[in-house]
């Protein structure tokens, strides 16, 4: 057991850097926790987490893509803080908008000289009816083994593991390797504006030093058998390309003959996306983990036909497939004002992703099938990212899931969705998902992101915390 051992909590309040607004003073709804057995916090790293993440489940983040409906952020960016602050951490609050917070802090490593490692979650959630759900979506009830609520995997998880792991070594007087920068950040679920974009794009010195970066949708298992398990590390990340179609034509009444709708043109164009297939391209990493998987399977792995080996991965298939072609979704449609009348417009949006490198080739596809006469308008621009599955960093996840999982195998993937790390690439971080979880083998994991009943296993989340705990040791 180290030094530092503060069993009686600091009162330091985060640096509030852009409104300056301070924390409400009086005793805090926080301290309930820290009546737990502050002796067993000490020895073990996984004490607090179901604590730590249950309060942050509590916290309804609910990010509508709206700052009017967008709720929480500050409280649960204020919560982390004051759990930092709690053991001796200093750390800036950083407000994009009203509300809308973001929180970093810096945990100095025993090498300065060494490149920091950047750690980032965010804080919001998307939205969650209560009446779909078996308990209330922010109740962060426990139950059947499982920690219950909205956010419990996507990523208040994440968020509370590095919180107890990094409380654990404040008390023990452990020290990373090198500099650990913490970000908890607001919209992620929206595009990032008010949080990691907007952190990048104001206050990057915050960032100063990291060459490379954690965060989410990597780390978890997917049962093989009862030995083995792979881990999914998250080396690559589809481009985000969201783009709108707009078709003009000739206004006029109902009733007649017409031969310029504009209704009808953008129904033919978004019907052609909508049923358009892009050819398969396997990119370097899609390889690595098909050639992996297969040969723990036993499946062939024909490289022409990759889809036939993906339809085999059960639950997994549907992250998996979308990551061997550009994909084109038409999610919105827009047009005219009353029955009887032909509009001059109509819009449609669709939600396009691309493989890296294949923005521009996924433009050009798209201009080919709406034709000369819809237009193109980009609303969303981010573009892929693609790693190699290789280096000290990728050493230290894997020892770290292998010394607590025997049976691990750790493989690269890609996520078809985007997270925070298109934000912290920008400032050329070398960024991975890593998040880990030992999932149990029959749970549908990629079901419960933005699913119904989204649970987290507290068995996992206490394993997460110990294979952080090695990993960030040894990072
Ligand atoms: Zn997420």
């Amino acid at each position: 057991m180290g030094g530092g051992t503060r069993t009686r909590p600091t009162r330091n309040r985060p640096v509030d850097a852009s409104t300056r607004a301070g924390l409400s003073s009086g005793p805090g709804w926080y301290e309930e926790a820290m009546t737990s057995d502050a002796a067993s916090a000490l020895s073990d790293p996984t004490a607090e987490v179901v604590d730590l993440c249950r309060d942050l489940l509590r916290i309804d983040t609910t990010n509508t893509g709206d700052n009017d409906t967008s709720v929480g952020e500050r409280r649960a960016a204020e919560y982390v803080a004051e759990k930092l602050a709690e053991v001796g951490v200093e750390s800036v609050l950083h407000e994009s908008a009203p509300g809308r917070a973001n929180v970093v802090a810096r945990i100095p490593g025993t090498d300065p000289s060494r490149g920091a490692l950047l750690v980032h979650g965010h804080l919001d959630v998307v939205p969650a009816d209560a009446d779909e759900w078996s308990v209330g979506p922010f109740s962060g009830e426990l139950r059947d083994g499982y920690l219950w609520g909205r956010g419990a995997i996507d990523m208040k998880d994440f968020d509370a593991m590095v919180l107890a792991v990094v409380r654990h070594w404040q008390r023990t007087g452990a020290r990373p390797p090198r500099d650990i920068v913490l970000a908890y950040t607001a919209d992620e679920e929206a595009g990032s504006d008010y949080g990691a974009r907007f952190l990048v794009d104001n206050h990057r010195g915050l960032f100063d030093g990291c060459t490379e970066a954690i965060g989410e949708v990597g780390g978890f298992s997917y049962s093989v058998n009862d030995n083995q398990r792979l881990y999914l590390i998250e080396t690559a990340e589809k481009g985000i390309d969201w783009l709108r179609l707009h078709a003009k034509g000739r206004p006029g009444h109902g009733s007649m003959m017409h031969d310029d709708n504009a209704v009808t043109a953008l129904a033919e164009a978004v019907a052609r996306i909508g049923r358009h297939r892009f050819p398969v391209v396997v990119t370097d990493t899609v390889r690595a983990f098909l050639t992996e998987v297969s040969d723990l399977l036993g499946i062939e792995l024909d490289p022409d036909d990759p889809e036939t080996a993906i339809a085999k991965l059960g639950p997994i298939a549907n992250i998996i497939g979308a990551t061997i072609r550009n994909t084109a979704n038409p999610t919105r449609l827009s047009a005219g004002y009353k029955d009887n009348v032909i509009p001059g417009r109509a819009t449609a949006t669709i939600d396009c992703r691309s493989l890296p490198g294949q923005s521009e080739l996924l433009e050009r596809q798209l201009r080919e099938l709406v034709g000369p006469d819809i237009a193109i308008e980009y609303v969303q621009r981010q573009p892929a990212l693609e790693t190699t599955f290789d280096g000290d960093l990728v050493e230290a996840m894997s020892a770290a899931l292998r010394a607590e999982d025997p049976g691990a195998r750790p493989v690269p993937y890609m996520l078809s969705g985007g997270t925070d790390a298109k934000a912290f690439s920008q400032l050329g971080i070398r960024c991975f998902g890593f998040a880990p979880l030992r999932l149990p083998a029959d749970l549908n994991f990629s079901a419960l992101f933005h699913g119904i009943d989204e649970r987290v296993p507290v068995d996992g989340l206490q394993f997460g915390v110990r294979v952080l705990d090695r990993f960030l040791r040894t990072c």
